[in-house]
């Protein structure tokens, strides 16, 4: 017979905050979210989808490269004093998919959920097609400067459907292009 033994490896609904503040060393939060199992270096790419920047004034620790024995390295982010929704944190889904988001309150993990990739994305992803109305140039009369450039990209948002998830592939609203590279904005 040949049987296959599914072996459910990750059992992610036993870890409790006492493990997760145990894995990574460091400081308890009391209330937010914590983003654990992102991809090793990739934790500063994941606040910048999050719009998590110099202007943010909230408490937030990151760990890069911390060791993880499922996955070699990982990276984690606390945000104290805020629960990122679901719409937040998917969008990192096309960056990290693995990650894993812990929502604490009064020092409880009080809900848990993987990433999802998001069946439409907005500004994140560009279009890969060149003709495409949200790669257009902005016309002027002066040479293309950077700044033309810069407004270039705030003027037209990207918005691109997730038509499959696996394997990933993506149509543009604009121009309707079929595509699975992941190129972001
Ligand atoms: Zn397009």
């Amino acid at each position: 017979m040949n049987a296959t033994i599914n072996r459910n490896e990750i059992n992610r609904n036993e870890i409790n905050i006492d493990e997760i503040d145990k894995e990574d060393k460091i400081r308890r939060i009391k209330n937010g979210t914590v983003i654990d199992h992102i991809e090793g270096g990739k934790a500063f790419s994941v606040l910048k989808i999050l719009n998590i920047g110099e202007n943010y004034d909230g408490i937030v620790s990151v760990v890069i490269n911390a060791e993880s024995e499922k996955h070699g390295r990982k990276d984690i982010i606390k945000v104290e004093g805020r629960t990122l929704t679901r719409n937040e944190t998917n969008k990192i889904s096309l960056l990290t998919p693995i990650a894993t988001v812990n929502v604490i309150a009064d020092s409880n993990v009080v809900e848990k959920f993987g990433v999802e990739v998001p069946g439409v994305i907005i500004n994140l992803l560009k279009c890969p097609n060149p003709e495409c109305i949200t790669n257009s140039e902005i016309q002027s009369d002066s040479e293309n400067t950077d700044i033309s450039k810069n407004l270039r990209s705030e003027n037209i948002e990207t918005k691109i459907y997730t038509i499959s998830k696996k394997p990933l592939k993506f149509r543009c609203h604009y121009c309707e292009r079929v595509f699975s590279e992941l190129e972001f904005k």
